[in-house]
């Protein structure tokens, strides 16, 4: 049973051991009455909370967060089957990695909850439920609170993990660290090790000299740098097992196990095992560094513009900026019109000139302050740092003109012309990075929609 199902199950019995039909009926039942005096009063609280204030908006309150909240308010607390808590709860993961990505402290959740549950039992207070009634009913609502909490900050915690790392990864990007540079010292650290290894077994001396790997140069480096720059690949823990084989399985049957003859065939067979082992790093080390040079350090190779690998840590940045200067950031979602056309009539290798004249000439259009990324194939995204809609919307035209004028010379002097949709968002304050992105891609959508080769704005 996977784990989430298991949290559901578990949970659901312990409601249920306290819980009749009845209670749960009767808190329901306030839920539906009251949810949008509960999320006013919540919003209420928060606004007057000086560390709630700058992630909430009087109009973002108003518009989105409470209709959210009475939304949450019924899936949690209305539910009827297992299998509804588990959806409950697998809301709870999604609020809680919502709440990551806008970087919303978990002490905050956690003072808004208390208010709510204030808020409902002292209306528990007022229903025909008998003594022990009552205080089932506080106890349901107590502890169903308590478990949402729980889901929300297990993938709050999960998820912000994982973008400090990025951040950090950013880090060392911005701060120019040479990939190529740390490839070649870290095949050369398990290049030495295993040189030494090799040493050891020529002399026949004790290898009680030789440090673990996990403790070599390359281990620190494994355990305490790799992990930052890669991030979640699949390598990483591969090369984690070899060294865990050699220095907990293999090296202490040679150290400890050795007789006089080094040569024997035990401790020949158990040498070629760790050289084994030593070799498989090298070759996850060497596919896992390929594969992050691929990337040429967060650009993309074809167009050199930034690929989406820096692009959350960008936005956050973005978003916290415009928090505290007042000032608007946009956000342009731009595709290639009919570019399947392109590559079916000319081939992918005149598709892949277009790309690269596109992220030319976008390149071209923005100030050294704005972003050009490319988001996927033929979609590219910009950020427009400090600029308000009117400016934006310039800017997209005078990008979408510039496109469509442009001619990209084909083999054969013949010149190929493209058009552009695209999708622009303003910053609407909105602390999660996530929204802006879906609204200039709803945006783009709404212009290929009208005709291609246009602006729209969200
Ligand atoms: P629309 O106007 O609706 O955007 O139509 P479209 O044909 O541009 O959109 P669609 O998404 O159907 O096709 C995108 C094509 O882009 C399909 C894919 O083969 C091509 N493509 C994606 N990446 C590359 C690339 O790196 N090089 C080349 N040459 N083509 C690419
Ligand atoms: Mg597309
Ligand atoms: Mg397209």
């Amino acid at each position: 049973m996977p784990q989430s199902s298991r949290l559901a199950s578990q949970t659901w019995q312990i409601l249920s051991e306290t819980c009749s039909d009845t209670i749960r009926d009767a808190v329901a039942r306030i839920i539906q009455r009251d949810k949008a005096d509960l999320a006013a009063a919540f919003y209420t609280y928060m606004l007057q909370d000086e560390g709630a204030k700058p992630f909430l908006s009087v109009t973002t309150v108003e518009a989105r967060l409470k209709p959210g909240l009475q939304r949450w308010l019924e899936v949690l607390f209305q539910h009827r089957s297992v299998e509804e808590l588990a959806a409950a709860l697998a809301l709870q993961r999604h609020v809680g990695e919502v709440h990551a990505r806008a970087q919303i402290p978990v002490n905050l959740v956690a003072r808004g909850l208390r208010l709510l549950k204030h808020e409902i039992n002292t209306r528990l207070l007022d229903t025909p439920l008998d003594r022990t009634e009552l205080v089932n009913a506080v106890l349901y609502v107590d502890r169903l609170t308590d478990v949402a909490f729980e889901e929300m900050s297990a993938a709050f915690m999960l998820s912000s993990e994982r973008g400090v790392r990025t951040d950090e990864a950013y880090r060392m990007f911005a701060a120019g660290r040479d990939l190529a540079l740390e490839r070649e010292k870290q095949s050369v650290a398990v290049l030495e090790w295993e040189a030494r290894f090799y040493r050891m077994l020529a002399a026949g001396s004790s290898f009680d000299d030789i440090p673990s790997l996990k403790d070599s140069e390359f281990g620190l480096w494994l355990y305490h740098k790799a992990p930052l720059l890669f991030d979640e690949t699949r390598e990483l823990p591969l090369i984690g097992e070899c060294v865990e084989r050699i220095d907990q399985s293999l090296f202490p049957q040679l150290v400890f196990g050795r007789d006089k003859d080094l040569h024997s065939d035990t401790n020949r067979a158990l040498a070629k095992a760790v050289l084994v082992e030593v070799d498989q790093i090298k070759f996850l080390l060497r596919s896992m560094f390929d594969r992050l040079v691929d990337l040429d350090v967060g650009r993309d190779v074809l167009t050199q513009l930034f690929n989406r690998r820096f692009l959350p840590s960008i936005l956050k940045r973005e978003i916290s900026l415009s928090r505290r200067s007042d000032s608007q950031f946009c956000v342009l979602m731009l595709d290639i019109d009919h570019f399947k056309r392109v590559n079916d009539e000319h081939g992918h290798d005149a598709g892949d000139r277009v790309l690269q004249h596109v992220a030319g000439q976008l390149m071209n259009q923005v100030r050294g302050g704005d972003f050009v990324f490319r988001y996927g194939g033929e979609e590219f995204l910009v950020v427009l740092a400090a600029i308000d809609e009117e400016q934006a919307r310039n800017v997209a035209d005078k990008i979408r003109q510039r496109i469509a004028e442009m001619e990209v010379p084909l083999a054969a002097s013949q010149n190929l012309r493209v058009t552009i949709s695209i999708g622009i968002a303003v910053n609407d304050g909105h602390p999660d990075y996530q929204r802006i992105i879906e609204r200039a891609d709803r945006a783009l959508y709404a212009a290929k929609e009208t005709g291609r080769n246009r602006v729209v704005a969200a």
